[in-house]
């Protein structure tokens, strides 16, 4: 027991420094998790006070070398060492630990807490004990659950304004801030944030308003996302919103009321996020929306997380096709990352996050997409000049009769070098050298995914090109095209 107990101090303390990392680097996000809380469940079964606990000690440690050093060989236990920190600095290090351990007597964590609570931060053991005013104070919360998950809702709309996780204090503090200053103040506050977006009808691009520089571009998934559920202003037009108020409601109640992502808690800026998109044709019809919280809809539309329609019910996946919430070693991540790097990729060439989903998806059993191809209008992001506007598209009857023809023509040897054409440099663009590119190509035409006597779509060509491997790239330092 005692060698056990070792082991996971050592463990403990060997997880400090990769938990920071994964935290300042945002890694879980490639696995389209929505935060380190969640990681954190996922992989430690931990609750998110656990987690922020963990993130304290681990920074605190980086200025108490000796605790460390101690908690290493087994000395001193996380939950004593979580309770030191809250009070030692590098000044009384020596003497917080000396007291915590003296005569070799094991202390619980419980024991230090209650003498913890009782001192400021920067006091010695000695001294004599802070007034009460500056003692911590244990204060549990009993209420219902729908209360208790509104708790929940107002600290993570704590920490979106913050732009960082908050801790009870912190999250008291502004509470009893906003309700002792009055309604006034409180309104004001409690106003959504909004910013104006411009973003291109045909392209995508987008641009933000900033006071003194004018408009300047921001990340395009930022207009995607603004997009899929926006108030959506056109000159000379009143706001329409996007989406109905009635639709909106049977979606969130349909999603209780909360991100549909399993295991994701945030209720807070949910989105009403279209699977697929308006401008790719699809509608407001309950089975093409999905409530997602501001974290997970910016991951969908980078192809992190990949939201699908699953007889009849909502299905998420990581990038690389493996279930949402699964969670591996490096490699694991790598893979992800590249994956939706070729999400990216194939958005920026085709201006379609369906033809991308359907491409890279990497095996069949969702329900099959009863439209045609409705990317046959759209021109690439990088073609699009500055006037495009939305009524240069054809009419979607007449795109989808074209897309049909196009299925049902027979091949023929001009057209298939244009698709060839195309789709090799889509592959160019996810990170295959030409050569890559034309030996996949060739596989795939020559294997039997594609059926005989009619010309494959650019979607089929791709996925069956992606499927020819080995020719394997890994993630690019770069990035896509579309970040730059
Ligand atoms: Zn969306
Ligand atoms: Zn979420």
């Amino acid at each position: 027991m005692v060698a056990i107990a070792r082991r996971r101090a050592a463990d403990d303390v060997a997880l400090l420094e990769p938990l920071l990392i994964a935290a300042e680097t945002r890694a879980y996000e490639l696995l389209g998790l929505g935060s380190i809380q969640e990681y954190g469940a996922r992989l430690f079964g931990w609750g998110g006070r656990q987690t922020r606990e963990r993130l304290r000690v681990a920074s605190a440690m980086r200025s108490l070398p000796e605790m460390r050093e101690r908690w290493a060989r087994g000395e001193l236990t996380y939950t004593v060492v979580r309770e030191l920190s809250r009070v030692a600095t590098p000044a009384e290090e020596n003497e917080w630990i000396a007291w915590a351990t003296t005569g070799g007597v094991r202390r619980t964590g419980h024991e230090v807490q209650q003498v913890v609570m009782r001192h400021r931060r920067g006091a010695r053991p000695t001294d004599a004990p802070a007034p009460f005013e500056e003692q911590r104070v244990r204060v549990v919360l009993e209420m219902s659950g729908s209360e208790a998950s509104r708790l929940a809702e107002v600290r993570s709309v704590a920490a979106q304004r913050l732009g960082h996780s908050v801790d009870d204090e912190t999250l008291a503090k502004m509470l009893f801030d906003a309700f002792l200053r009055g309604s006034e103040a409180g309104e004001r506050e409690s106003s959504p944030h909004q910013v104006k977006l411009t973003v291109c009808d045909r392209c995508g691009a987008t641009e933000r308003e900033s006071g003194a520089e004018g408009l300047v571009p921001v990340d395009p998934v930022v207009g995607e996302v603004a997009l899929c559920d926006a108030q959506v202003l056109r000159a000379g037009e009143r706001a329409a919103q996007t989406v109905p108020p009635a639709t909106r409601r049977a979606v969130l109640r349909r999603d209780e009321g909360k991100c549909a992502v399993p295991g994701c808690r945030h209720a807070a800026f949910v989105d009403v996020h279209h699977i697929d998109r308006q401008v790719e044709g699809g509608g407001h019809e309950l089975a093409n929306l999905a409530s997602l919280c501001s974290v997970h809809h910016d991951a969908a539309h980078r192809g992190r997380l990949v939201v699908r329609r699953h007889e009849g019910d909502l299905r998420f996946e990581r990038a690389d096709g493996q279930p949402y919430g699964a969670i591996g070693g490096a490699a694991d991540t790598a893979r992800c990352a590249s994956a939706s790097q070729h999400f990216e990729a194939v958005v920026a060439g085709t201006g379609s996050e369906r033809f991308a989903r359907e491409a890279l998806r990497p095996a069949a059993g969702d329900d099959p997409v009863k439209s045609p191809d409705p990317t046959a209008g759209l021109a690439p992001r990088s073609q699009c000049g500055e006037g495009a506007r939305r009524d240069e598209l054809a009419p979607r009857s007449q795109r989808g009769e074209g897309a049909r023809r196009d299925e049902l023509a027979p091949r023929s040897h001009a057209a298939e070098a244009a698709l060839r054409e195309e789709v090799a440099g889509l592959l160019t663009s996810m990170g295959y050298r030409t050569r890559e590119a034309e030996w996949l190509l060739d596989r795939a035409l020559a294997g039997d995914e594609l059926s005989v006597g009619r010309a494959p779509s650019k979607v089929e060509l791709l996925r069956a090109a992606l499927r020819a491997g080995p020719p394997r790239v890994e993630a690019r330092k770069g990035g896509s095209r579309r970040r730059r």
